[in-house]
């Protein structure tokens, strides 16, 4: 297994409830470094664009207007395998069907206030970094 980079987002719902450090130890725990962090607010130009192959869902509107309520935290996550040991630390998508010890069924509201986003393949997650970081602000 290669060592890798994936691309997290520490969403509102955490960062409202102080959850950012308790979020990213779960991340550490399971093996991912943080090699790049930033607190951001983001502007709905960043969440339409970032979220945009979700326009046609129902619940778009809906997701960009969290996704700009309050601050998030950007990361780039380095590891073994990197996007599916974050998928699998993360859990599913709806806290309900979560396993346990994920930080979603550990720290997620609902379906849609769900704590974290990751990148769902290395392709994706090359994008999104790109999306957020410079590389000089990725240190490995
Ligand atoms: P994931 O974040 O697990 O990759 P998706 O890519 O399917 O999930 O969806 C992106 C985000 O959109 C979810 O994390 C969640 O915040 C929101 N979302 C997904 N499905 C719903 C839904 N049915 N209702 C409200 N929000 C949703
Ligand atoms: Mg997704």
């Amino acid at each position: 297994m290669a060592v890798t980079r994936t691309f997290s987002i520490i969403k509102p719902d955490a960062t409202r409830r102080n959850l950012t450090g308790a979020v990213t130890k779960m991340l550490e725990e399971a093996g991912l470094r943080v090699v790049a962090s930033k607190r951001i607010h983001m502007s709905k130009e960043q969440a339409e664009g970032f979220y945009a192959v979700h326009k046609e869902r129902p619940f778009f509107g809906e997701l960009v207007e969290f996704m700009m309520s309050e601050p998030v935290v950007v990361q780039v996550l380095e590891g073994e395998d990197a996007v599916t040991r974050n998928r699998d630390i993360m859990g599913a998508t709806n806290p309900a069907e979560a396993a346990e010890g994920t930080i979603r069924k550990t720290h997620a509201l609902s379906i849609g206030e769900n704590s974290v986003h990751g990148s769902d393949s290395d392709e994706n997650a090359a994008i999104e970094i790109a999306y957020f970081f410079k590389p000089e602000e990725i240190v490995g």
